[in-house]
């Protein structure tokens, strides 16, 4: 026998609605790919030779890792320090 549970019962089934479909939202939220953010902002690289910004796919990555803007700038070797 629980008294208190008469007028309370209504509000503690929406709670735990609320809670369940909170966690669902939440979950579904994570699940969805954003493809036109990744458009919208390209990855940007930084030119070994003349430090320039360049969206990575104008530029070019060597073997080594580095990257650089141009062919020109690849075939030159990076600045001294
Ligand atoms: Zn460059």
């Amino acid at each position: 026998m629980v008294p208190t549970m008469g007028p309370l019962r209504p509000i503690l089934i929406l709670l735990v609605l609320a809670a369940v479909w909170r966690l669902l939202s939440m979950q579904f939220k994570r699940r969805l790919p954003r493809p036109e953010q990744r458009r919208s902002a390209p990855r940007m690289g930084h030119c070994a030779h003349c430090g320039e910004f360049v969206p990575e796919e104008e530029g070019l990555h060597t073997p080594q890792g580095e990257f650089y803007c141009c062919p020109a700038h690849a075939r030159a070797k990076p600045p001294p320090p």
